[in-house]
């Protein structure tokens, strides 16, 4: 059994079951950036590798999906859950829900390697942060994985009968962003007959079709589930690529619903489109491709900004009215004006969005701290 985990103490340890802090050792890594702490967690008998990073506590309990991802090695796990936790952190002070930033992996193959076991391994893990760290699903974790491992903590949201699945929300703040992104950079109020490439067919990227579609948007989609692929065909009659074609696409539109990195050197010179916008995590490889998309005139919507939709639905849960898809829709408009916002500042100050989107963020945080708001669990105000 795990007992509750302290930072800076000896690692809770039984025969099977370890977690350990191992935020010193992070601290050296290129992706740490102030991250508050990170714990390694395995446990022998269920197989479960995994690593939580809660990288800012500032507006409240660190809250971020579990990613369930067969990576290559350990590094290139620590290098995700340092980037995606990081990103929560800023993604909740856009969004304007009270709570910090966090991210965790679980090194496996989610086809093959998930168990009840795992799992269970998993939430009793959760659990021993006592409430500083609060996840949910993410790429290779579903609903049905988050009532599982709710068995062990009640720190876990997004479970069957409360808000369940958050990517409908997240695919339509990503619609929402779209279309903010087409009337800024295309003058267009609606998305008929406007080419957009969307990979990855996922939960979020099938959502996000559906919306398109019904908009009369002209679809190419990818995925490397050749199943998804036809499955969407099937349904909306749109045209399928090859995952390795997507990005040469000729399309006004890019919208990257798979995984991160995808904006660098090599995808950067193959766009022709006129605007990214997603709802994967981290797209940009590094900030320098940012910088390189605004060059190139191409309209970036900030991938924490518009794929907050999801977190905000979720943080619904922690509210004393608790998750409706109405509450979560209504806050989830603000998305649409948040991105607006962003896009105007960024010609007036001729720098690319996510310049503005990071330092509004980190002013927030600022501005609670010094303001002693840290902590409170509950939603704030309107996405601004
Ligand atoms: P998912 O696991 O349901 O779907 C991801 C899809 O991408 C899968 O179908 C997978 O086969 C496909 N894929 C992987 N690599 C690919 C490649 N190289 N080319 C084409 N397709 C590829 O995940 P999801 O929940 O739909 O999330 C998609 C992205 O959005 C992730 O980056 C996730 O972190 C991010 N995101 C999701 C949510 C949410 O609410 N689910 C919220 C915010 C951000």
């Amino acid at each position: 059994m795990a007992t509750v985990f302290k930072t800076g103490r000896a690692p809770v340890r039984d025969d099977e079951f370890l977690i350990e802090d191992i935020t010193r050792d992070a601290s050296g890594h290129p992706a740490f950036d102030r991250h508050e702490t990170v714990v390694r967690v395995s446990d022998k008998s269920s197989g479960l590798e995994a690593i939580i990073a809660l990288h800012d506590t500032t507006l409240g309990p660190a809250m971020g999906g579990t990613r369930v991802w067969p990576y290559e090695n350990a590094d290139a796990a620590l290098t995700d859950v340092l980037r995606l936790s990081r990103a929560m952190t800023l993604k909740a002070a856009m969004a304007g829900v009270q709570t910090g930033g966090g991210k965790a992996v679980i090194i496996a193959d989610p086809a093959t390697d998930k168990s009840e076991a795992l799992l269970r391994a998993y939430g009793r893990a959760v659990e021993s942060l006592g409430g500083r760290f609060i996840t949910g699903e993410d790429v290779g974790l579903t609903v049905a994985d988050a009532d599982a491992i709710a068995t062990e903590t009640s720190h876990v949201m997004g479970t069957s009968g409360r808000a369940g699945d958050p990517a409908p929300a997240t695919a339509y703040g990503v619609y929402l962003g779209i279309r903010a992104a087409a009337r800024r950079r295309l003058k267009r109020e609606d998305l008929a007959g406007l080419r957009i490439a969307v990979q990855g067919l996922g939960n979020v990227g099938r959502s996000l079709v559906e919306l398109l579609s019904a908009d009369r948007a002209v679809l190419s989609v990818a995925d490397i589930d050749e199943a998804a692929v036809e499955r969407t065909v099937q349904a909306h009659g749109v045209k399928a690529v090859t995952p390795d074609r997507i990005y040469d696409c000729d399309a006004d539109i890019f919208a990257p619903c798979a995984m991160g990195g995808v904006i660098n050197d090599d995808t950067l010179v193959r766009l022709s489109c006129a605007i990214v916008a997603g709802s994967a995590n981290n797209q940009l490889l590094e900030p320098r491709h940012g910088l390189d998309l605004h060059d190139r005139g191409i309209l970036y919507a900030p991938d924490y900004v518009i794929n907050g939709g999801g977190l905000i639905a979720l943080s619904l849960e922690m509210t004393d009215d608790g998750y409706s898809w109405e509450r979560a829709r209504e806050k989830v408009d603000g998305i649409g004006a948040t991105l607006e916002a962003l896009f105007e500042a960024a010609v007036a100050e001729n720098l690319p969005p996510e310049r503005i989107a990071d330092r509004m963020a980190f002013e927030r945080i600022a501005a609670a701290s010094r303001s002693g708001q840290s902590h409170a669990v509950s939603v704030g105000g309107d996405a601004a």
